[in-house]
């Protein structure tokens, strides 16, 4: 009877997915609450970015 609803997120994507550098093209496997832009690139110290974001092409910095 009763709907059951799953956790909503707050504008997060979701677990999962992979951040990409948009330096070198390096990827990570991400799993954590961390966003990607916090994580650094293991090989050149870049920010990355979520793979697939719409912030992916149109990066600053
Ligand atoms: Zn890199």
């Amino acid at each position: 009877m009763a709907f059951q609803r799953g956790p909503r997120g707050s504008g997060i994507m979701g677990p999962g997915g992979d951040c990409v550098c948009p330096k070198c093209g390096k990827k990570v496997r991400h799993e954590y609450a961390e966003p990607c832009r916090q994580v650094r690139c293991p090989d050149c110290g870049t920010a990355m970015v979520r793979e697939g974001s719409p912030h992916h092409e149109t990066l600053q910095g």
